[in-house]
């Protein structure tokens, strides 16, 4: 048998269109792997990462740094008086008011910084080779951004009024995880809010 008979050819053809179809199914399967896992790690609401990829690229951050003897920072920070905006605009205005303060961050963002969403009205910011000085500066440039910022809510064009979040910032200590470290933070936040809000604690 000739080595290009209509019988091989036949065969050559039925093979190019079974791997043609493994090949869709796969990409297909890719495909749903990729979108699971930008759902298991995206903030539906502002588009940033969740809290569970930010702890994650935390725990990468610190290796990282720990490996280059650089200082470590991280900022937490949480709306002032959130519960008011839902409480008179209604919750799709106070939804449209995080996507708003999540931009506002994120125009502030330095090259490696990262920024995700931590909780409900709180964000966090990842500042590898940034001391706990120079976080607070940042901190501060934040803080005051959001203060001057004039909140409207597009489709209803409705003036929010003044909007402000405080802040705690920390620096990573000799033996620290993340998790004390977040503690310790957040701590800060804490003394923030309690000595008056729209203000930096570290
Ligand atoms: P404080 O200054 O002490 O932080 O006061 P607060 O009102 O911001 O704090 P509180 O924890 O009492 O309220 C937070 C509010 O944030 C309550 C909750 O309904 C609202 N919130 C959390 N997540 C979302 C969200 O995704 N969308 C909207 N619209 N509101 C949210
Ligand atoms: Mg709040
Ligand atoms: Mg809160």
């Amino acid at each position: 048998q000739p080595l290009w008979s209509v019988q091989t050819l036949n065969q050559v053809w039925l093979l190019g269109l079974f791997a043609i179809a493994s090949a869709w199914v796969q990409c297909g399967q890719l495909n749903m792997l990729l979108q699971l896992y930008r759902e298991s790690t995206t903030d539906e609401l502002t588009g940033m990462m969740n809290r569970r990829l930010l702890m994650k690229q935390l725990e990468k951050a610190r290796a990282a740094m720990i490996r280059k003897q650089a200082p470590f920072a991280v900022l937490l920070l949480d709306l002032d008086r959130f519960k008011r905006i839902n409480d008179t605009f209604g919750h799709l205005a106070g939804d449209a008011v995080l996507k708003e303060v999540a931009a506002t961050l994120s125009e502030q963002l330095e090259p490696g910084m990262v920024l995700g969403r931590y909780g409900g009205e709180e964000f966090a910011i990842i500042l590898p080779g940034i001391d706990e000085a120079a976080a607070a500066s940042i901190a501060e440039r934040m803080r005051a951004q959001l203060e001057i910022k004039k909140l409207t809510i597009r489709q209803t064009k409705r003036d929010v009024g003044r909007l402000t979040a405080s802040f705690g910032v920390a620096e990573r200590r000799q033996d620290d995880g993340v998790e004390t470290l977040v503690h310790r933070t957040d701590g800060q936040l804490y003394k923030a809010k309690a000595a008056g809000r729209n203000r930096v604690e570290r």
